[in-house]
């Protein structure tokens, strides 16, 4: 099997920034055993200590973020501060379930007709976890503090551009001192996914990624009753009412397009105003994101960095011109600057319309997608017109209306009201439709990879 390295390389100017050995199949092999014994004292700790050891992966991480931030800066271009945040909010998540777990984990006991009996919650054992690059930290966090409080170990196959990153992440267990092997970087290419999964050690599988890689992880994954938890993509609709705070509703739009370089599954993608505001909410959305300072993401006056590859850049471009050629108008940007590097600048399509790349796939850049509707209800038909279904957000301020809208009409995970999505360790995260299935986050991401087990005892 190949061993081909895996090479790390700085979007923003083309440079080769790290170059890290492949492992083979026995390696991986021995890796896999070594993760399952682990898993055996690992699940057999009390909880408290479990919990204890996610506290100082917390520290862990707060202690070393300025570096991990350079990491994901110099990996994928994010802007290092954002980098920042990103890795504030994985201490977060490890605190949340370090504190929270052993609450959600506790019996519950149900009167049938046993003296006793209830239901327990027990680890499963090995989890895979193929990840992707957006939130190179944040998204391997999300799963493992949950994951690893319940009593699994995991396994990491993180995306092959931030193969510094997942060094990074292992390395922040140990240093907690969590044991070897309770959560492990396999430094792998997506081809050998599937022999990981044929592994009868391995019980189950979380993907966050494309459509493309999540069906052929859950096809695989199916062929040997593994569960899997899906975190697919998303074309996020964001409707803007005729009684919306247009000042709120521009900023909170412009935000969500433009973070991370609009490389966030729950970025706004598909802007839906009604007819009443459209030129008025056009006018300040196309001021607002003209502002945007595209720039060196080391540098902290830049709103967004480069993209974080040159395919990924390109194919977005291709999105861009396939809709300006099928009808869509191009209001702002839509070119690809000279020199090096994955640049890709804040570009508003509008006139978009069912049938168009930009209303049909996901745009995951800085492009934003405006669509005109007659009225509310063609606005939610629009929205729900796709097959994706992981966020959307309303702005009105009718707050029984939008509610209505957000709780009844809208077809998605998560769905906001005069605020842009956002995930937030206390809350369900996830989506219906291709954007996948299962659910992160809360007590109920906690659940995912347990045995919901009954006892009944005469
Ligand atoms: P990707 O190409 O699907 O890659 C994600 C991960 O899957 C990487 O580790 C990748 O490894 C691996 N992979 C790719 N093809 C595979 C296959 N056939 N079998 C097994 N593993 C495979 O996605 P991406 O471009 O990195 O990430 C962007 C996508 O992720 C967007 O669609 C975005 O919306 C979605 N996303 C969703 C969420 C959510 O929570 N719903 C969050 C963030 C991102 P290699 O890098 O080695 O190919």
């Amino acid at each position: 099997m190949s061993k081909d390295p895996i090479i790390a390389v700085n979007p923003a100017t083309e440079e080769e920034v790290g170059r890290y050995d492949s492992i083979g199949r026995e390696e991986l092999i021995r890796k896999m055993e070594q993760t399952d014994i682990c898993f055996r004292e690992w699940s057999q700790r009390p909880m408290d200590e479990r919990c204890q050891l996610m506290k100082n992966l917390a520290d862990v991480l707060e202690s070393r973020k300025e570096d991990y931030a350079q990491i994901i800066t110099s990996e994928m271009g994010k802007v290092f501060q954002a980098g920042i945040s990103e890795i504030e909010k994985c201490a977060w998540v490890c605190r949340y379930y370090a504190e929270n777990g052993p609450r959600f984990l506790e019996d519950e006991k149900i009167q049938t007709d046993a003296s006793t009996s209830y239901v327990s919650f027990q680890p499963l054992g090995v989890i895979l976890a193929v990840m992707p690059w957006n939130f190179p930290f944040w998204q391997v966090f999300r799963f493992a503090a949950p994951a690893l409080v319940a009593g699994n170990t995991g396994l990491l196959k993180h995306a092959s551009n931030v193969p510094g990153c997942a060094q990074a992440i292992e390395n922040s267990f140990l240093e907690a001192g969590f044991p070897n092997n309770a959560f492990c970087n396999l430094p792998i290419s997506s081809s050998r996914v599937k022999e990981v999964l044929e592994n009868p050690l391995v019980r189950a599988a979380t993907l966050t990624g494309s459509e493309k890689a999540g069906s052929s992880v859950a096809l695989e994954s199916g062929k040997r009753i593994k569960k899997t938890v899906l975190e697919l993509g998303g074309s996020d609709a964001y409707l803007i009412l005729a009684d919306a705070d247009l000042e709120l509703a521009v900023n909170q739009c412009v935000k969500s397009r433009l973070l991370n370089a609009g490389q966030s599954c729950i970025g706004a993608k598909r802007f839906i105003v009604v007819e009443e505001v459209y030129h008025a909410f056009m006018a300040l959305f196309l001021e607002k994101m003209r502002a945007a300072k595209m720039g060196d993401p080391t540098d902290s006056d830049s709103d967004f960095g480069p993209l974080a590859r040159m395919d990924l850049r390109d194919e977005l471009h291709k999105q861009v011109e396939r809709s300006v050629d099928a009808g869509a108008n191009l209001d702002l940007g839509g070119r690809i600057p000279p020199g090096k590097g994955a640049w890709y600048p804040a570009t508003v399509l509008s006139n978009v319309k069912p049938g168009m790349p930009a209303f049909d796939e996901e745009l995951f850049g800085p492009v934003a997608a405006v669509i005109r509707a007659k009225n509310e209800k063609e606005a939610i038909d629009l929205a729900n017109k796709s097959d994706f279904g992981l966020g959307a957000a309303v702005f009105t301020k009718d707050l029984n209306k939008g509610e209505d809208i957000a709780r009844n009409k809208l077809q998605a995970g998560s769905c906001f009201v005069n605020g842009l999505v956002k995930s937030d360790p206390r809350l369900p995260f996830g989506g219906i439709k291709v954007s996948g299935y299962g659910r992160e986050l809360s007590h109920y991401g906690i659940k995912e990879f347990v045995n919901i087990k009954t006892v009944w005892i005469r």
